[in-house]
């Protein structure tokens, strides 16, 4: 019989004893939902990204899925945003009866190329959804810009980005309206949920009556009193506690992510036909999300990726373009060449496993397995 290979995984929280603590003590206290722990998650939230207003949600989707109701876009509404991301930046307003627009990335960077977005607004375009993607900010002042000079909503979809900083500053701080999400895989996990920070208390006011059934939230009516049609997105305390730990070591969480990306690009320097991540700059600094190194275009990606698993060394395609998802080509007709760039990337990229309490010895391991894969497949 073989040995069995030592799993690296892909991703994995950092949970604790403080997680378990305070969760006990919401269990204790009978209080599940709607209670103090959410409100207090939010206030944490907002001081930390520099928001006045936070409201925390079920899922990053349901938080972008909002901040489109509210932005009232709708059928007959285009709406620009990045090919190169995870479906929901698409859904959230496609749910909604607008129409998808992708405009082009930087090839570094990875996010909308300014360029590319202004050179896909119409007379019917409404609002850009930029994302942050892999925890890198996005063109914002250049995008803002481009949404003031044209009359367009810019909703900020920072789900993969909480610690990420624009222009020395952190994302939700800038004006825009900016979801966070906390998925398990995310820089810090509840199991479920999502936050939108904002800038507006009438926006905040929305947020909370729409995630909410359409409630009133002046205390007026009761119950049963519903002033607007509206959704159950609440979250609960259960994961507002987990949230309170998480946010307790955030910082250690973002040095740690940020050490073991640094860690890879060491190792990573000396083997061939491997291209590491941009790190950032003085405008961009980076919340490192996860680890998504390119091959060169003559390599074998799916051969890479089998010799990975083989080895016991989790990886993912990451990610697949959206606009060439069978339901986007279905719906939309979208092909290949509508995104060169983007499709370039996501043909040629893979996640290496990275999460914060990964250990130096298994990121060794996952690069003496990457180059000699990577030799086997030229
Ligand atoms: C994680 C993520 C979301 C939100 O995901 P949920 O699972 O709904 O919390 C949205 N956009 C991007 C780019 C993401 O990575």
């Amino acid at each position: 019989m073989t040995e069995a290979v030592r799993e690296i995984p892909l991703s994995r929280p950092w949970l604790d004893e403080r997680e378990e603590e305070l969760v006990l003590e919401v269990l204790r206290s009978g209080r599940l939902s709607l209670g103090p722990w959410i409100d207090r998650f939010e206030e944490q939230v907002a001081e930390r990204v520099g928001a006045p207003y936070a409201a925390a949600l079920s899922s990053g989707t349901a938080g972008l899925h909002l901040l489109c109701k509210i932005a009232e876009l709708g059928t007959g509404d285009e709406v620009i945003t990045s090919p190169l991301s995870f479906v929901s930046s698409a859904n959230c307003f496609i749910l909604e009866g607008a129409t998808p627009v992708f405009a082009d990335v930087d090839p570094v960077t990875l996010n909308l190329d300014p360029a590319a977005v202004e050179a896909a607004i119409t007379e019917r375009t409404r609002a850009i959804v930029p994302v942050d993607m892999f925890g890198l900010p996005c063109e914002l002042d250049e995008l803002r810009t481009i949404a003031d000079r044209n009359g367009l909503a810019l909703i900020e979809d920072a789900c993969e980005s909480l610690g990420a900083e624009y222009r020395g500053r952190p994302l939700g701080a800038h004006g825009p309206s900016a979801v966070f999400a906390f998925y398990p895989n995310k820089q810090m996990a509840t199991g479920e949920g999502g936050i939108v920070t904002t800038h507006s208390e009438d926006e905040w006011q929305l947020l909370r009556s729409l995630r909410n059934q359409g409630r009133s939230y002046d205390g007026g009516g009761g119950w049963f009193h519903h002033v607007r049609v509206g959704m159950n997105y609440r979250w609960t305390d259960i994961q507002a506690a987990i949230g309170l730990a998480q946010l307790e070591k955030l910082d250690r969480i973002l040095e740690l992510r940020e050490a073991a990306a640094a860690r890879y690009g060491e190792l990573l320097e000396d083997v061939g036909g491997v291209e590491t991540p941009f790190a950032g700059d003085g405008d961009h600094k980076r919340s490192w999300f996860v680890y998504v190194v390119k091959l060169d275009a003559d390599l074998d990606r799916a051969a890479v990726m089998d010799a990975l698993r083989r080895e016991g060394v989790a990886t993912a395609e990451y990610v697949p373009c959206i606009h060439l998802q069978p339901y986007m080509q279905e719906r939309y007709r979208f092909a290949a060449g509508l995104c060169p760039v983007a499709e370039e990337v996501s043909r040629r990229t893979l996640a290496l496993p990275f999460f914060t309490q990964i250990e130096a010895s298994d990121q060794h391991r996952v690069v003496e397995v990457l180059s000699a894969a990577v030799a086997n497949a030229a």
